[in-house]
């Protein structure tokens, strides 16, 4: 159900997409006074269900902290403190708080998707979704315009500033024209092994078991210490072992 009562059809930031990027983007301006609208293609169910990345650096957990949108990850979450890579029959064990003075956290995306939404839906901040964003006009004028579908209704939101947070192949990248994009990478001179990885099974790994790309490994979980084979996604194809702090 969407939860806005009542959409103004101008408002200062326009954010496309309520995944990670855009929630958050929505927390941080709410925090500073900058209202916005978030418009989102699918419903909140299926971006509430949507399983994605599984592990929360020192700077997103420091961000919802900040935010205080921290609780429910402090409850339920569980810290990680290495990783483990099989390789070659031997354990290389990486001692995260020994190496870099932090630790990580394993909490699910939807979870911390489920917890941006339901903070803006209970301050009453307006995010539509099941709207889907069809193109952009004015960009070059003062007041760029959201052209979307909602409700059976073409809609269109003006703004003073629209924060395209719809992903790599969402419309906001092909919008602008040529020329007008700066992109910003920062690129490693490593990376983790594609394909091979081994996986150290523990208890503690069933309460994750929901997880998509764990279920792909649970055979492997049973068997005990296998090696297994997997690509998570095309571009980003990292697996990462893990070993929880056992309580
Ligand atoms: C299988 C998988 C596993 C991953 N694992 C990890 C991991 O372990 N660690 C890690 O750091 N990262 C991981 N990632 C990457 C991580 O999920 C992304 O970096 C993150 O989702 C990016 O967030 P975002 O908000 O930028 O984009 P998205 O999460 O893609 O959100 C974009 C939103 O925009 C909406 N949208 C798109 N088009 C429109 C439109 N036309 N109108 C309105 N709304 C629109 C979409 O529905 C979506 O809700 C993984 C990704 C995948 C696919």
């Amino acid at each position: 159900m969407n939860a806005v009562r009542s959409l103004k059809m101008r408002t200062q930031v326009g954010i496309i997409g309520a995944g990670p990027a855009g929630l958050f983007l929505s927390h941080l301006l709410h925090r500073a006074g900058i209202e916005c609208v978030v418009v989102e293609a699918q419903s909140r169910p299926y971006v509430e269900g949507r399983v994605r990345a599984g592990v929360l650096e020192p700077g997103t957990m420091e961000t919802l902290e900040m935010l205080g949108l921290d609780a429910r990850m402090r409850r339920e979450g569980m810290v990680d403190e290495g990783l483990d890579i099989r390789f070659r029959g031997k354990n290389i064990h990486l001692d995260l708080p020994g190496l870099t003075g932090k630790r990580v956290m394993i909490y699910g995306q939807q979870e911390v998707v489920k917890d941006l939404i339901g903070a803006r839906l209970e301050a009453s901040q307006p995010l539509l979704f099941e709207a889907k964003v069809s193109r952009l006009s004015d960009l070059d004028g003062d007041r760029p315009k959201i052209h979307f579908s909602h409700d059976g209704r073409d809609e269109v939101l003006e703004c003073d500033y629209i924060a395209g947070c719809d992903g790599f192949h969402g419309v906001s990248r092909q919008a602008p024209p040529p020329g007008h994009i700066i992109n910003y990478e920062r690129v490693y001179d490593f990376a983790l092994a594609r394909r091979v990885v081994a996986v150290e099974a523990t208890r503690r790994y069933d309460l994750f078991e929901q997880r998509s790309w764990l279920r792909a490994v649970q055979p492997a979980f049973e068997r005990g210490l296998s090696p297994i084979s997997a690509n998570r996604c095309q571009r980003r194809s990292h697996i990462m072992v893990r070993r929880p702090v056992l309580g």
